[in-house]
């Protein structure tokens, strides 16, 4: 039954494609109307808040994740859901194009899709929530990514974490890395919490640590606080930038990272970089030096006023489903 739903759901998908594909090549002719890019709770909140608000009105939305709109259940490390599924959009009137947004031409208002083809716009909303920042790591390269994934929204990371968990020897050491400016502080204890509680429940043995390399967080007592609450009893330390905490240089391939603290080896990294917009909104020159985008109250770009910047992405988001969805729902009163 499972598999007939994804069967479909892709059949739907490639549908969804194939249309897209004539919409992107009457919006060359006509303009489309709104594109968005990112079909996560943001960027679905406003394709369905601006067809509702302008039904005469075309919406694209541009998704490269065919799980974050299909009906696929959420396992540990995923983010949450988008919300609004594809048949919900497609209910509502928006088109879905199965996609990857690789590059923005300003001039001709025209986005670069990885399939080859242009899509037009007239407005353009960004949803492309966050991406890792590139971090002076000496030793942090693209095999160590691989190795000791991050998995802080992306499903095939999430996967491999899963997987690298579950072949944990019994006395195995689990290290979690932060890093020292949160983009999402809750999710990160949220992530600490479950790892040690997965640990107490399959590895009685093991051992956790986390680096964080923030200098004045108060993550590390939540964390204590809530093991105790649920009666965790994983052996776990919690080093701040005070304490050790700071990644100084890693050799992954070897499983050591070589902290202020000390030498560490450890079975497996959950290495959770520093986070900034997402790619394709740096790309675009959206973000500014802190690598996220600055916006005003309503989510027009300070730099570029002609795009429009929903969710995480924004420089001073919340960066919590609730208030993506209320800056995606905002935009159709103003576009
Ligand atoms: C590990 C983790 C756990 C979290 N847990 C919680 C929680 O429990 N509760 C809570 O409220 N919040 C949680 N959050 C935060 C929450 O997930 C975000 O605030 C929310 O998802 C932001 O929505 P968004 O639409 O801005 O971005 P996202 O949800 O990140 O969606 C962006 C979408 O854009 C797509 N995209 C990006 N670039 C392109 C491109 N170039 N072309 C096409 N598509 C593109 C991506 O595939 C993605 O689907 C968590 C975050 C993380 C990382």
């Amino acid at each position: 039954m499972q598999d007939l739903n994804r069967r479909r759901f892709f059949a739907g998908l490639l549908a969804g494609t194939a249309l897209a594909g004539a919409a992107g090549i009457n919006a060359r002719a006509n303009r489309t109307q709104a594109v968005i890019v990112g079909g996560g709770p943001a960027g679905a909140a406003a394709a369905l808040a601006l067809r509702e608000a302008h039904p005469a009105n075309p919406v694209l939305l541009v998704e490269r994740d065919p799980r974050r709109l299909g009906p696929v259940e959420q396992a540990s490390f995923d983010r949450p859901s988008a919300g609004p599924d594809l048949s919900t959009l497609r209910r509502a009137g928006v088109e879905v194009v199965l996609d990857d947004v690789m590059g923005l031409d300003w001039r001709a208002a025209r986005l670069n899709l990885f399939s080859g083809r242009r899509l037009a716009f007239d407005s353009l909303l960004l949803a492309p929530g966050t991406a890792a920042l590139a971090e002076p790591i000496p030793g942090l390269d693209a095999v160590a990514r691989h190795l000791w994934p991050a998995a802080w929204g992306n499903a095939r990371e999430a996967r491999r974490l899963r997987a690298q968990l579950a072949a944990l020897p019994e006395d195995g050491h689990v290290v979690l890395r932060l890093p020292a400016e949160l983009s999402h502080p809750d999710a990160a204890l949220g992530r600490a919490v479950q790892i040690a509680t997965l640990l107490d429940r399959t590895r009685p043995d093991s051992r956790f640590t986390v680096l964080e390399a923030g200098m004045s967080s108060d993550l590390s007592q939540r964390f204590r606080r809530r093991l105790d609450a649920k009666g965790v009893r994983t052996r776990s330390e919690w080093r701040t930038g005070q304490t050790g905490g700071n990644v100084l240089r890693v050799d992954a391939r070897n499983g050591m990272l070589e902290t202020d603290g000390g030498l560490l080896r450890a079975d497996v990294v959950n290495f959770v970089g520093l986070q900034g917009a997402g790619t394709i909104a740096r790309a675009a020159g959206l973000s500014d030096a802190s690598g996220w985008c600055p916006v005003d109250a309503r989510g027009r770009s300070l730099i570029r006023p002609e795009a429009v910047i929903l969710g995480d992405a924004r420089k001073d988001a919340k960066r919590h489903v609730a208030d993506a969805v209320l800056s995606g729902r905002r935009v159709a009163a103003f576009t």
